[in-house]
């Protein structure tokens, strides 16, 4: 909704990575863009009969755009829908912007905000700092304890938050939690076989770092907190455990059924593949001219929808492939091979998965 940021986090892998595609693209998506979105998303919904359709408002910092225009948008995908198909709305924010006006505006148009963090103290945070490099925290922090209050509770989508080795992953839970999110979830840093995430290749006598920092929050969460809070990297992996399809695109061998449109009316693939290499997320379609369903037969789209037979080798001999799915697209990449790897997390994904079957054979001998 907004292709600009009021923040340049250090490792953003949209601004400082290297797909520069958003240099070229208009800043905010013109009226044609938004009607022509609007009419996709409604003629997808009729052909398959959905009755729910995700809308995620996205940046760059979709609240540069004005709090009505960002319900208006969400006004014009309902108002095309067809009846008895619900439109869940979320606008995806860095928080710093956030006032009464905006969370009152968006609440009238039933959009719920989700918060972006790298945990919830200032020191978790140094990496989120503003074009002059000034820290993000203390309006990050405002606008999530505004978020928090008991009136804005219902917009209150919850706290995502990326992996940061150099955290201590129990300070960073609870230092969320304290801002009573709804729902958490954790993500690993975008990374791949050729531009490594922090703290990977593994140091020796340490395999999985980040799946152990995900298994010490796991086990926070598991014992005390998973009644009231919901985490969802959690949540998927016990789903796929227990055998129930899971809806992330980080774990599970379901097709994958996203698509973004850019400011100009590009249908593209999710952002992430940006982190891959210039034009990872290109797809050459456009909602002006073409459908989402024509988007989902696009080679690299498509690629996404065939399962374990779609992975490399190795994950299709996996014990764990059925939880694992072979983790993020994005994450598997290596240059001039493309994404037929496992995952660069393929350590961690399978610590984390074994310690959480684990549990859960515990918790169902007990
Ligand atoms: S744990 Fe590794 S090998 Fe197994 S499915 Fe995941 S990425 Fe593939």
């Amino acid at each position: 909704m907004n292709g600009r940021c009021n923040l340049a986090c250090r490792y953003c892998y949209l601004y400082a990575g290297p797909d520069s595609g958003w240099r070229k693209r208009p800043v905010a998506p013109a009226a044609p863009v938004l009607d022509a979105a609007a009419r996709r998303i409604a003629e997808h919904a009729a052909a398959h009969g959905l009755t729910d359709v995700s809308v995620v408002l996205h940046g760059g910092e979709p609240l540069l755009a004005d709090a009505a225009v960002l319900g208006g948008v969400v006004a014009r995908v309902r108002a095309a829908v067809p009846a008895g198909c619900a439109v869940h709305a979320t606008v995806q924010t860095n928080g710093t912007l956030l006032d009464e006006d905006r969370l009152r505006t968006l609440a009238a148009h039933r959009v719920r905000v989700g918060v972006s963090l790298d945990g919830g103290l200032p020191a978790h945070n140094l990496a989120r700092v503003d074009h002059a490099g000034r820290p993000s925290w203390t309006a990050a922090a405002r606008g999530l304890r505004l978020l928090a209050e008991d009136r804005h509770r219902e917009s209150y989508a919850g706290v995502l938050c990326v992996v940061d080795l150099a955290s201590d992953p129990a300070e960073v839970y609870d230092s969320l939690l304290a801002f009573s999110p709804p729902a958490v979830d954790f993500l690993l840093p975008h990374g791949n076989w050729s531009a490594p995430p922090p703290g990977l290749p593994a140091p020796a006598g340490r395999p999985a770092p980040y799946g152990d920092w995900l298994c010490t929050v796991f086990d926070r969460w598991w014992r005390s907190d998973r009644r009231r809070v919901r985490v969802r990297i959690f949540e998927e992996c016990l789903a796929l455990l227990l055998g129930v399809p899971a809806a992330t695109e980080s774990l599970g061998l379901q097709p994958f059924d996203a698509a973004v449109v850019e400011t100009d009316g590009s249908i593209e693939q999710v952002d992430s593949l940006k982190s891959a290499y210039e034009g990872a997320a290109a797809t050459g379609l456009d909602v002006f001219r073409h459908s989402f369903d024509q988007a989902l037969a696009h080679p690299g789209i498509a690629a996404r929808q065939g399962g374990a037979a779609a992975l490399a080798g190795q994950c299709r001999r996996c014990p764990v492939v059925r939880v694992c799915g072979g983790g993020h697209y994005a994450h598997r990449y290596r240059a001039g091979e493309g994404f037929r790897h496992p995952s660069v997390y393929c350590a961690d994904l399978e610590r984390l998965i074994r310690h959480v079957a684990a549990r859960l054979a515990e918790a169902a001998a007990a």
